[in-house]
């Protein structure tokens, strides 16, 4: 009997550790999205048309926004413009993708293969300074008659996943003018991707001008809208949102140790972390008396401040442990 009720106690004192270390100082989450908003939103925009350059560039970067330009660079319409598309749109943040060099298709398969390694040449020649490969998003040109596509699902597959590109999500229920044709339904589009906090897209043709255009003033509707819903949303790149997810994913944090002044964690990860290079954002429970903390990680170096005994910062996974350090008021 006596042992029963040891056994008991040790028990309850085992239970009641695990407890309070899950709830202590060090404690860390995975945040589901970067900065732990609560969706990732990408806007993209297909054909490397010109009302893009004149409408879609300037209203996104007025308000801090980014997109993704699915391009064709061997199309009449980018040739007019290449020297906006490979210098300025890049170096203003926006990211190229891969809708194939003319969006006509091919005779062979031979020619289909080619479309889309010439685009994604073009795209590398974009980011100097970047190591290749590097992961791409693919958005399929649509419109193209069968006998123009000769290629199985599964030839494309394997083309896909040579040149490192990532299929976006299907243009069916995203097409602007197609599948919401009023700033209110593409927002009530955003409404439910906050709510399911999953990664979603709209994606248009013309803004403003071109083909399948949707009206300037409905597309500022949209992105003002999304403006006020700022602290939910995450508005990024199709890459960046498919690289976080997938490292998220595949990341577990653990808590090497952890003092008054000090906790020390690790972040790994499972995925290939030459094409998997994004930092996660983490949230750690942290003494009640920090108010600012440095965060290191190798060369990695950062402040942040504790707000209600937690504190959000990015780390990188990897090998190298995460060091918190209380910081003295300043
Ligand atoms: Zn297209």
């Amino acid at each position: 009997m006596k042992r029963t009720v040891l056994l008991a106690l040790v028990t309850l004192v085992l239970i009641g550790h695990v407890v309070s270390a899950a709830d202590g100082p060090g404690t860390t989450r995975i945040a589901r999205w970067k900065d732990d908003k609560a969706c990732a939103f990408s806007l993209m925009f297909d054909d490397s048309i010109p009302s893009h350059i004149k409408n879609v560039v300037p209203e996104l970067t007025k308000r801090g926004f980014t997109g993704t330009f699915y391009i064709n660079p061997g199309s009449g319409q980018y040739a007019a413009n290449r020297q906006v598309w490979e210098k300025e749109i890049p170096a203003s943040g926006f990211e190229l993708a891969n809708h194939t060099m003319t969006h006509r298709g091919g005779a062979t398969t031979d020619d289909i293969a080619k479309e889309i390694r010439s685009c994604n040449d073009v795209i590398h020649a974009t980011t100097p300074g970047l190591a290749w490969p590097r992961l791409v998003s693919w958005g399929q040109p649509g419109g193209i008659k069968p006998e123009a596509w000769p290629v199985t699902k599964e030839g494309l597959a394997t083309m896909l996943s040579e040149n490192h590109l990532v299929s976006r999500p299907d243009f069916g229920g995203r097409g602007a003018m197609i599948a919401f044709k009023t700033g209110p339904e593409m927002l009530a589009h955003v409404d439910k991707a906050i709510a399911k906090g999953s990664m979603e897209c709209i994606i248009f043709h013309g803004v403003g001008g071109d083909w399948i255009a949707t009206p300037l003033p409905v597309f500022i509707e949209l992105i003002d809208g999304m403006v006020a819903r700022k602290d939910k949303l995450w508005v990024t790149h199709h890459i960046a949102a498919h690289q976080y997810a997938t490292e998220r994913d595949a990341a577990t944090v653990s808590v090497a140790s952890s003092t008054a002044a000090k906790i020390s964690l690790t972040l790994t990860c499972t995925a290939d972390a030459k094409l998997f290079d994004r930092p996660l954002t983490l949230v750690t429970t942290v003494p009640a008396d920090w108010t600012t903390c440095s965060i290191d990680q190798g060369t990695r170096h950062a402040e942040a401040s504790a707000s209600g005994g937690t504190v959000r910062y990015e780390a990188m996974p990897g090998s190298e442990a995460i060091v918190l350090t209380k910081l003295a008021k300043p």
